[in-house]
């Protein structure tokens, strides 16, 4: 870890609890720190881990790291591979002459590629080192109306205690099951997609010699029946990132693990109806593969992501089938607009005095994360619901579009510029609004 250096003087009085060190928990404490705000993150594993897969972050998603803390921003372009065109291509990979289907300009540096691990990496070099408590696994929440503080407990019997919490302990959210309520719901947890994926990183020079420049030096999603792969350069250039999905009828046959073994004999199956590129790219997997099971919030969405001082954020709130490559953009949009209500609750405790203005610090944590609710689900549930959409219209499954190009790319196109060219600083603009007239102070 290299030596931190503070972003601000740490003068918060605001006790912020982060559940889960992914994407969405790092992110946000940084954005914290960013406004004087020094978080706990309560980690269950013994040490950050993320997959060694690759990841790439819309436009959108550049644009709220910059707003959330620049430093996030640098991190990502210290990992990034610069696309050889910032275009993203579509094609059809079911027929063998190539068909373009659509291609979308990505902005300058748009739209790139990192290994996950090493933007963590850069993204822990800038947390204080004491921020991060790991082993503790979450197991119970309690926020009642007398109580002054949230009270947490972990399975090694450790109990703390906090002004709010916010949840972003990842798909199978502890969390979002305290925000949802108690008692079966089936909207507590994710659900099978009936998708799953074969990801893999091919040595570039290997992919060079089978596919050439153009179809290794930027971002190929290529369509077809009951199937789709998406590749794009990460790791310097050194490595091409590889991500097949398939349909399957079945149930996943697993309830504790997302991600089994498989082999490249599976994933040739699945894409023996494609094209003599699309089967290169499968060719060039290793014999042993792993399959990743693709789970959502679709079918039973949280109704909202706020319970009291208690909320969700990334996954735990909205998790998405990756097709748009945009679940961890979202959380980081999430990220900017919590860190600054936030920072606003800090202020306005600091600056006024809240026995006149006859307010609580719980009171205006309440209504901050009730702003956040307001901002962040209509959005965050649309994510959800295009994902499953272009997924089904990547592999040929919409009734109305199949794989007719030219309906094909205008789903593509529409969908797409309301994920990349969303007006963050709107957002946060409105988030702040809305905040303020909450507390009647405008
Ligand atoms: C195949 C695939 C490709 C994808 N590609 C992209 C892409 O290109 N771009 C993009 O933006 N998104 C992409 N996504 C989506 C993205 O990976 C997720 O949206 C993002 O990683 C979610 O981050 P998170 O921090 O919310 O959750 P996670 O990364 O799951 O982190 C949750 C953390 O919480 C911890 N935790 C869990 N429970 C507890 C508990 N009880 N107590 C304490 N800690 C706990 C976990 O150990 C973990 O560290 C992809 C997803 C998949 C499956």
């Amino acid at each position: 870890m290299g030596t931190y250096i503070p972003d601000q003087n740490i003068t918060s009085g605001l006790d912020v609890a982060i559940i889960g060190g992914g994407i969405a928990g790092l992110t946000l404490a940084l954005g914290l720190l960013n406004r004087g705000i020094k978080p706990t993150i309560y980690e269950r594993g013994r040490s950050f881990r993320e997959i060694g897969a690759g990841i790439g972050f819309t436009p959108n998603a550049e644009w709220a790291m910059k707003v959330l803390n620049p430093k996030i921003h640098a991190a990502f372009k210290q990992v990034t591979v610069q696309n050889g065109t910032d275009w993203f291509v579509w094609m059809d990979g079911s027929q063998e002459d190539e068909a373009l289907v659509h291609k979308m300009y990505l902005g300058e540096r748009g739209f790139e590629g990192c290994a996950r691990a090493d933007f963590l990496d850069e993204l822990v070099k800038s947390l204080p080192p004491d921020t991060v408590k790991f082993s503790k696994n979450l197991v119970e929440i309690c926020d009642a109306d007398g109580l002054a503080e949230v009270e947490l407990k972990f399975s090694d019997g450790s109990k703390t205690s906090t002004n709010v919490v916010i949840g972003c302990d990842g798909i199978r959210s502890k969390v979002r099951q305290f925000v949802i309520g108690e008692g079966d719901n089936p909207a507590h947890h994710a659900h099978y997609t009936h998708k799953y994926a074969f990801r893999g990183l091919v040595p570039m020079d290997k992919a060079y010699a089978a596919l050439g420049q153009e179809k290794t030096e930027t971002r190929h999603m290529y369509l077809g029946p009951d199937a789709h792969a998406l590749t794009f350069p990460v790791a310097g250039g050194k490595l091409l990132n590889v991500v097949a999905f398939v349909t399957d009828p079945n149930q996943w046959p697993d309830s504790e693990k997302f991600t089994l073994p498989a082999t490249k004999a599976d994933a040739v199956k699945a894409f023996e109806r494609f094209n003599s590129t699309v089967k290169a790219i499968i060719d060039m997997l290793p014999d042993e593969l792993s399959k990743w099971a693709v789970f959502d919030t679709f079918d039973y969405p949280a109704p909202n992501f706020i319970r009291g001082r208690v909320c969700i954020s990334g996954d735990a709130a909205h998790a998405a089938a990756p097709y748009h490559g945009a679940g961890a953009g979202f959380a980081v949009e999430d990220a900017a607009v919590l860190a600054q209500l936030l920072s606003a609750v800090n202020e306005y405790t600091k600056s006024h005095d809240l026995e006149k203005r006859e307010i609580s610090k719980p009171g205006l944590i309440r209504k901050a994360l009730k702003t956040y609710n307001t901002i962040r689900l209509e959005r965050a549930h649309w994510l959800v619901e295009t994902s499953r959409h272009i997924g089904e219209i990547y592999q040929g499954q919409n009734a109305e579009v199949g794989l007719d190009s030219t309906k094909c790319a205008r789903e593509i196109d529409w969908r797409c510029r309301q994920i990349w060219h969303y007006d963050v600083d709107k957002m946060m603009r409105e988030s702040k609004e809305l905040f303020e007239k909450q507390l009647d102070i405008v």
